[in-house]
């Protein structure tokens, strides 16, 4: 692989010239901001990054990026927690520009640019009450989160993200724009769906949209630590009978103050549940009630509230700049002694907003084809992350090792996987766990669609193997 040490000036500034949108380089104002993403952690150098306005940008810098063997990384919301949006030396395609969300409530159709994040996506189609599944925290790009999956509040009522594609614009290796849906280049869609970005620069989807709120039953219970072993159980035993309009992700947090608790409570590790019914209020006031009669909770804020404000409501616990290292695996089942291993690790949460979340699977997840799209884990119960997050670079390695510890004992009730967009930098190794039984197919395809590697800045599917 060339470095860009080799290239020309004129030759960048021919380049540059080609551009629509703008080309970043290291001496220029806005260079900083430009390579920054949402993980700290990440402090890559890129030679170029190129800010598309459109798909014409797209084609010319990956024709830019082939023909000098430069390495190419591709930015969507740049939240990937592996900090794959960026590389060092090479070429960036900064898709942020491309941020358009254009709905047709009629249709239901949402046509949204490959650089769209999910709060983006839900200020159009909540104009119309109409949203589909989608990332829980508004920063995040629609892109990235689609490609690997798309877990969200309305997966367990209409699938992952992706279930919900019609269709995609790719920019493949050779720099050709494809069209990629059950009909056209059917196989290219199977492996975008769950391969994340090894095929291609995805520059706009087409999504399925529902009926969604604009008010929606959602919120959540907190409890005191103490409560723990028995708020799991519950929880457990609750999600397993619950109908699909019911998701629920329970988690340990620390108390702060805008979870509108008592001083005494702030920094302290609770847990709880962050809930959202995606049907009729009346009918979630009742499919919630168990969990909400559980014990006696610290506080209960399910109320009916505007969907988009749900799903801001994560926003501040995730905010950006702060350093973050996740270890993250789906679980067979949450069994009482995974429950109580998970307990015992998790009291006292070494920084404010370090989290442990569950996210819980089934519903129309699992009820697609497990061969319909490249995820491989429809039948999992649950994917369970250990989050840790802080500022002071100097607590970096305290901190990956406190991640590490508590994930290796919860390994003996994990299966051996994960899924890929929640890797984190050093995982490169489980890739092919996070692609699994579908790895060998994807391959293939990669070796189809992009037999040199060009989209190699991910969680790679290498052609050579
Ligand atoms: C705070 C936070 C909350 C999250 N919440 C959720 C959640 O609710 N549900 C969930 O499923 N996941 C969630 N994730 C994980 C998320 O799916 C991944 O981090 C995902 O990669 C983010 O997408 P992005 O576009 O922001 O990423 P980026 O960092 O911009 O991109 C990640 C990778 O995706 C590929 N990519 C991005 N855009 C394109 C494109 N247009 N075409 C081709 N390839 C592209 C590239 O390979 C790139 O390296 C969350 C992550 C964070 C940090």
């Amino acid at each position: 692989m060339a470095t860009t040490d080799s290239l020309e000036e004129t030759t960048v500034e021919v380049f540059n010239e080609q551009i629509h949108g703008g080309v970043t380089l290291p001496d220029d104002e806005g260079y900083d901001e430009a390579r920054t993403v949402w993980n700290a952690m990440i402090d890559r150098e890129p030679a170029l990054i190129v800010r598309c306005s459109g798909t014409a940008d797209v084609i010319t810098a990956i024709n830019f990026a082939r023909e000098f063997d430069l390495r190419l990384a591709v930015r969507g919301g740049g939240h990937n927690v592996a900090g794959t949006a960026v590389c060092d030396d090479g070429l960036v395609i900064d898709l942020s520009p491309m941020n358009s969300v254009r709905v047709d409530p009629d249709s239901k159709t949402a046509y949204v640019e490959g650089g769209a994040t999910w709060g983006d996506f839900d200020h159009e189609a909540q104009a119309f009450g109409l949203a589909t599944t989608g990332g829980i925290v508004s920063t995040t790009g629609v892109a990235g989160v689609t490609l690997g999956g798309g877990l969200g509040y309305l997966a367990r009522t209409y699938g992952l993200a992706h279930d919900n594609l019609r269709s995609m614009n790719v920019v493949t290796a050779d720099g050709e724009l494809v069209k990629a849906s059950e009909n056209e280049n059917a196989d290219l869609f199977w492996g975008m769906r769950g391969g994340g970005g090894n095929f291609g620069v995805a520059t706009s989807f087409e999504f399925e949209l529902h009926e969604v709120g604009p008010e929606v039953l959602a919120g959540r219970v907190l409890h005191p630590y103490e409560a723990a072993s028995d708020f799991l159980r519950q929880y457990r035993d609750f999600m397993h009978d619950a109908p699909d309009e019911v998701q629920a992700y329970a988690a340990f947090v620390r108390g702060n103050p805008a979870m509108g608790l008592p001083e005494p409570l702030h920094g302290e590790t609770l847990v709880g549940a962050a809930v959202l019914y995606s049907g009729d209020v009346e009918a979630g006031k009742e499919a919630l009630r168990p969990l909400r009669e559980f014990g006696d909770p610290l506080a209960d804020t399910i109320q009916p509230v505007p969907y988009t404000a749900h799903q801001q409501s994560s926003d501040e616990l995730y905010q950006e700049g702060h350093r973050n290292y996740w270890k993250s695996h789906f679980l067979d089942e949450l069994s009482d002694n995974a429950i109580d291993t998970i307990v015992e690790h998790a009291d006292p949460l070494p920084t404010a907003f370090t989290t442990v979340f569950f996210e819980w699977m089934g519903g129309a997840i699992a009820r697609a084809d497990p061969d319909a799209t490249a995820f491989p884990h429809r039948d999992a119960t649950v994917s369970f992350t250990v989050a840790p997050k802080w500022t002071d670079p100097a607590m970096d390695e305290e901190l990956t090792d406190w991640a590490r510890e508590f994930f290796e004992a919860t390994a003996p009730y994990a299966t051996d996987d994960v899924y890929v967009n929640y890797l984190s930098d050093d995982e490169q190794e489980r890739a092919k766990a996070a692609y699994g039984d579908h790895y060998d197919r994807l391959i293939e395809l990669k070796r189809k669609y992009d037999p040199e590697n060009v989209f190699r800045t991910n969680q790679n599917l290498d052609p050579g193997v």
